[in-house]
């Protein structure tokens, strides 16, 4: 006897959610719907304000049979009432920020961040008349006093790429909700199996689902997941007007892959767990920083917050010159790492980020915020994703170059 009220489990959402046999043919496994356009069988608007919340499909940058599957399965897994798909990490961001941002409006973003929302809030935002704060969100006391009174928007990021920084995304949402603002994170590094981001209080939570979600590294695409009403506002603005949405053959590859995600993310974990009690071992490795270590400045937070823990591992070697020797012998040696950009991946990763580039090109972080970032980076770090291959053949690998 089976319990019909009962909710399926993380692995079962994974599989089923979103799809079901196909009603035209009877397909187990979903068609891929390339169609531009929808044969119409009413009279209905040419608007996106006419887009009703069970419009039939009209037009593929509205909506699409892949992408709207995709979106219900990740809303399901973030454990949020809906989800937009945009064509890109770097969409999902500039949807939030367009969409809920104006002239004059105030936003705080996270001083360390990926490289492309850092730039895109320091180098476009000012530029519409937006005004940007980069605040270390792990400082509660330091997100409260930038606080103003047209701060709009929070927007975090927990794990921090590249160095792994968490930040306590209860207490953020709670200060920003006191301020009147919408708290968004971008839990890339966490996937969705990484925090229950609906119970601590995140109104949306974007991904780059080139990453985790995807999972294979074949496919780019982005997501914001929330609130019903806040995502109906991204659809009409960001989506159909911006334009940015995903491809029905990337919703496709990328929905295939999140059908595993519940089982990779366990899996991605006990490899970084095992690579990166191993590089603490290392006498070249001088500082190794993984949540799950008990070594991790937060790993007290780690603990209370993150559900499952990913592959995201940072490490340093030494000075700037001894990093750059290092990497040039992982481009030359090593076997099953790929020396790439990227993460999240069934196949491990690893890139070598000179804190002094960074801090040219990205993040431009001054005093304290520099002396915090050089607390976790050094003068750089390795990033490095540990993939779904046995640990031991990571761990044989790494070993002839550190
Ligand atoms: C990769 C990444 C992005 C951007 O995503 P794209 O799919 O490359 O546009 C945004 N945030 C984080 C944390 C990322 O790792």
């Amino acid at each position: 006897m089976t319990d019909r009220n009962r909710r399926p489990g993380a692995m079962t959402t994974a599989i089923h959610a979103g799809e079901g046999p196909d009603p035209a043919t009877g397909a187990s496994a979903p068609p891929i719907h390339m169609s531009s356009t929808f044969v119409s069988d009413s009279v209905s608007g040419f608007s996106a304000h006419d887009l009703g919340e069970d419009s039939p499909f009209l037009y593929a940058r509205w909506s699409n049979p892949n992408v709207a599957m995709l979106e219900e399965k990740i809303a399901a897994l973030q454990g949020t009432e809906a989800c937009l798909c945009t064509a890109s990490g770097m969409a999902a961001a500039t949807a939030i920020f367009l969409t809920f941002l104006s002239a004059g409006d105030h936003v705080i973003v996270s001083d360390v961040s990926y490289a492309g929302v850092a730039e895109l809030a320091r180098d476009t935002l000012p530029r519409l008349g937006i005004a940007v704060s980069t605040v270390n969100l792990s400082d509660p006391g330091a997100l409260a006093a930038a606080m103003r009174p047209n701060t709009k928007l929070v927007h975090s990021e927990s794990p921090v790429n590249p160095i792994l920084r968490l930040t306590d995304l209860a207490e953020v949402s709670r200060i920003a909700h006191a301020g009147g603002a919408l708290h968004s994170t971008d839990a890339t590094f966490a996937s969705p199996m990484g925090m229950d981001t609906t119970a601590l209080g995140v109104d949306l939570v974007m991904h780059s689902i080139t990453k985790y979600i995807g999972g294979h590294g074949d496919a780019v695409g982005g997501a914001v997941a929330g609130r019903a009403d806040l995502i109906r506002r991204l659809r009409l603005e960001a989506g159909i007007h911006h334009g940015g949405v995903l491809s029905p053959f990337n919703a496709w590859l990328i929905a295939r892959g999140a059908a595993t995600l519940p089982l990779r993310m366990k899996a991605h974990a006990a490899g970084a767990q095992a690579v990166a009690e191993w590089l603490e071992t290392r006498p070249g490795v001088t500082r190794v920083l993984y949540p799950g270590l008990p070594s991790h400045p937060q790993h007290d937070l780690a603990r209370r917050q993150m559900k499952t823990g990913s592959g995201m591992i940072a490490f340093q070697v030494g000075s700037a010159a001894q990093g750059r020797a290092i990497a040039q012998e992982m481009i030359e040696k090593l076997d099953i790492l790929h020396y790439a950009v990227s993460l999240g991946h069934h196949r491990s990763l690893i890139f070598w980020m000179e804190t002094a580039g960074l801090m040219q090109t990205s993040f431009r972080l001054t005093g304290a915020a520099a002396d915090s970032y050089r607390d976790y980076a050094g003068d750089g770090i390795f990033r490095l994703s540990v993939g779904l291959e046995d640990a031991e053949d990571l761990i044989a690998d790494l070993s002839r170059v550190i």
